[in-house]
């Protein structure tokens, strides 16, 4: 894939929250792109700052977190043209007039359950900060409404045409009878549909690049692999780019091309999917790959649960920050010395003094 292809590139990005207790860095020196097209998976256990990297990339960290380095560049390109002008993301005003283009409009984002992460109050001046660039569905109005509105606030289009792509989108995503599920209240629907309802909200603007975490957590299988398979029709027609936040293995060895692995807010090892899951270089990639299916083979998978508990974030191990849970520590090196991020054979990343000479 050529340079030009890079949609997203994430550089030292470093995201810290300064509470009473101390400084977390919840994510700390993360880099890697992402192209169009293509499909990232990001995996680690729950805390490792998966969610902070991808909302550092719509500059939606919440508060008291701020990006105190690095960057993210976004290659971004208007319809239909081939010239890319490049934003630094992370330089933009949160509430400015551009990255309130970019949220909903070019890059999307998706969650786990529309119903968990409500807008409570959905008033004129708040809707499209929330519900549109976070694609969250509110209890209080028809889904359609909240669909049209999207595709307004980024499409020029008049309420009736809005209408006519909400009721198509709800169409594309499998909702049955669209023309009259179009004026249902978000509790009338499944869980199932809801979501769907999200995606077709996070879809209908055709964006560059869409961020899914955890989007099929809380559904059942089928409706899951319906899901999945839209994505990927979608991301097939309009050369999406996806990040697939999950802890599901089996869905993301489907659907990644190249996975990052992260722990403590580190990126621990990135490879392409297949030689992540066969030649897994990591301590932390092998205890979590250990319940690990075939790859391709449809699976619920879950990560495994390693040994040893999760450092304490206020005070971290020296060293290698995995070194009290690492079954190849090597004393006297991993609790002294903190490993650098390497490149061992082609795309094969990995931050491991097992690789290094030290
Ligand atoms: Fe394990 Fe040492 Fe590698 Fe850290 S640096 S993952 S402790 S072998």
């Amino acid at each position: 894939m050529s340079e030009n292809n890079v949609l997203v590139e994430i550089q030292d990005l470093r995201v810290e929250f300064d509470v009473r207790a101390g400084v977390v860095k919840a994510v700390d020196g993360v880099s890697f792109d992402i192209k169009r097209g293509q499909t990232l998976g990001v995996i680690g256990e729950s805390g490792c700052g998966k969610s902070i990297t991808a909302r550092a990339i719509l500059q939606m960290v919440p508060k008291p977190g701020k990006i105190t380095n690095g960057q993210v560049l976004y290659h971004r390109r208007a319809r239909g043209a081939t010239q890319t002008d490049i934003v630094n993301i992370s330089k933009l005003d949160p509430d400015g007039q551009i990255i309130r283009e970019i949220r909903g409009g070019e890059i999307g984002m998706i969650f786990q359950e529309p119903m968990s992460s409500l807008t409570p109050v959905y008033t004129a001046g708040t809707h499209i900060d929330e519900a549109v660039s976070l694609h969250r569905l509110t209890p209080l109005r028809k889904v359609g409404d909240q669909l049209a509105e999207t595709i307004q606030a980024h499409r020029k289009v008049t309420k009736q045409e809005a209408r006519e792509i909400a009721i198509a989108m709800l169409r594309r995503v499998g909702i049955p009878k669209p023309d009259q599920r179009v004026d249902s209240y978000p509790h009338q629907l499944s869980g199932g549909q809801r979501q769907r309802v999200m995606i077709a909200i996070a879809l209908s603007c055709q964006p560059a690049m869409l961020i899914a975490d955890e989007p099929t957590t809380a559904l059942d299988v089928s409706i899951e692999a319906q899901i999945l398979d839209i994505m990927r029709e979608l991301q097939e027609s309009v050369n999406m780019a996806i990040m697939f936040i999950t802890h599901n293995l089996g869905v993301i060895a489907e659907m990644a091309e190249e996975i990052v692995v992260m722990y403590m807010g580190k990126q621990v090892e990135r490879a392409k999917t297949v030689a992540l899951f066969y030649e897994p270089m990591h301590p932390y990639t092998r205890a979590l790959l250990q319940s690990i299916p075939v790859v391709g083979r449809k699976s619920r998978a879950r990560l495994a649960s390693i040994e040893g508990m999760v450092p304490d974030p206020f005070n971290l191990p020296p060293g290698c920050v995995f070194h009290p849970r690492c079954p190849a520590f090597m004393p006297g090196k991993c609790d002294k010395i903190a490993p650098t991020w390497k490149q061992l054979v082609g795309d094969h990343w990995v931050s491991c003094l097992l690789y290094q000479e030290v």
